[in-house]
C-alpha cells in the first residue's frame, strides 16, 4: 500500500507540474535541476618533484584553467577549496621521462655541434695557411735551384722550413682524423636523439591526451601527465575540467574538448554549446513521465494483489 501511495504522489507531482503553467518557485526547483548550480571545488593533490614545480605555481595554472570555463558562465563553475572535491595531481610517467631525455640530448647535441664547428673552422684556417707556406717554400726552392743552388745559410733555412712544414702536415693529418672521429660521434648522438624522438612519438600515439579525469568510488580526480609548455598544461587542465562537468570529446580541432592535446586555451563555439547542454536544467519529472507506462503496469499489478 505504501508503494501505491508513493506512485500516486509521483503522478500527482508530474501531472500537476505540467498542467499548471504557474508553478511556485519551490516546486519549480524540485522539478528542474542543473548540475552546474553549485560550483565544483578543487584542491591540489600531489606534484611529482621531478617537475620542479611549486604547489602555488601549479595552482595558478589550475586557476587559469578554471577561469576559462568560469568566464563563460553566469555563475562560478569551478572554485578552489583546500578541502575540495576534485583532487588534481601532477604525475610523472614515461612520457615526461622521454621528454626530459629529449631535451637533455638536444642540449648536448647542440653544444657538441658548437664545439665541433669551432674545431672544423680552426682546422680549415690552419690547412689554408699550410698551403700558403708550402707554396712559398716551393717558390723559394725553385728560385735557388734556378740559380744553381742556395748559399749555405739560405740552404739551412730552407731545410728548417721544410721540417716545420712536415711537422705541420703531421699535425694537420692527426687533427683531420680526430675531427672525423668527432663527427662520427656527433652523428651517432644525432641518431640517438632521433631514436628517442621516435620512441616519444610512439608513446604519444597511444596516449594523446596529457591528462585524465577519473570518477571512481564517489571520488573525483584529475591526473596531469606532463607539461611541455604552459599553454599545453593550461589546455589539458581546462580539458579535464570539461570532462568533470560531463562534456565529452569533440571533433573540432580548435575546441578545448578536442580529443588530442593542443595549445588552445579559449573556448570555441562548440565548447560553449556543450557547456550550455551540460549545465542545462534537467526536468527530472519529465524523465519520470517517460517511465509512466511502466508505473501504470506496476500500479495495476499492485492493485491486483
Ligand atoms: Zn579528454
Amino acid at each position: 500500500m505504501k508503494k501505491i501511495l508513493i506512485f500516486i504522489a509521483i503522478l500527482t507531482l508530474s501531472f500537476g507540474a505540467f498542467s499548471t503553467p504557474y508553478i511556485s518557485n519551490a516546486a519549480r526547483d524540485l522539478v528542474y535541476q542543473s548540475s552546474c548550480k553549485n560550483p565544483k571545488t578543487y584542491k591540489i593533490g600531489s606534484i611529482d618533484n621531478r617537475y620542479n614545480m611549486s604547489e602555488s605555481q601549479f595552482l595558478s595554472y589550475v586557476d587559469e584553467a578554471a577561469q576559462i570555463w568560469n568566464s563563460e558562465y553566469p555563475s562560478t563553475l569551478f572554485e578552489y577549496d583546500p578541502q575540495g572535491d576534485i583532487e588534481i595531481n601532477l604525475v610523472y610517467d614515461q612520457r615526461q621521462f622521454l621528454n626530459s631525455q629529449i631535451n637533455e640530448l638536444d642540449t648536448q647535441v647542440k653544444s657538441e655541434q658548437g664545439e665541433l664547428d669551432t674545431k672544423i673552422a680552426d682546422y680549415n684556417r690552419r690547412a689554408q695557411e699550410f698551403q700558403i707556406i708550402v707554396k712559398k717554400l716551393n717558390e723559394d726552392i725553385q728560385y735557388w735551384n734556378e740559380r744553381g743552388g742556395a748559399p749555405p745559410d739560405e740552404y739551412e733555412s730552407l731545410i728548417q722550413r721544410q721540417k716545420s712544414v712536415q711537422s705541420e702536415a703531421e699535425s694537420l693529418k692527426s687533427e683531420a682524423a680526430s675531427l672525423n672521429q668527432s663527427t662520427d660521434i656527433y652523428n651517432q648522438q644525432v641518431g640517438e636523439l632521433n631514436q628517442t624522438i621516435r620512441n616519444f612519438n610512439e608513446e604519444l600515439k597511444y596516449k594523446p591526451e596529457q591528462g585524465e579525469y577519473v570518477y571512481s568510488g564517489g571520488k573525483e580526480t584529475i591526473n596531469i601527465y606532463f607539461d611541455t609548455s604552459r599553454e599545453e598544461l593550461v589546455h589539458t587542465l581546462a580539458h579535464e575540467f570539461g570532462h568533470a562537468i560531463g562534456i565529452p570529446h569533440m571533433e573540432n580541432e580548435s575546441a578545448i574538448m578536442f580529443s588530442k592535446t593542443t595549445t588552445v586555451t579559449v573556448l570555441s563555439a562548440d565548447d560553449r554549446i556543450a557547456l550550455e547542454t551540460a549545465c542545462a536544467e534537467k526536468n527530472i519529472v519529465e524523465e519520470r513521465l517517460q517511465s509512466i507506462p511502466q508505473i501504470f503496469d506496476q500500479l495495476r499489478s499492485n492493485l491486483a494483489r
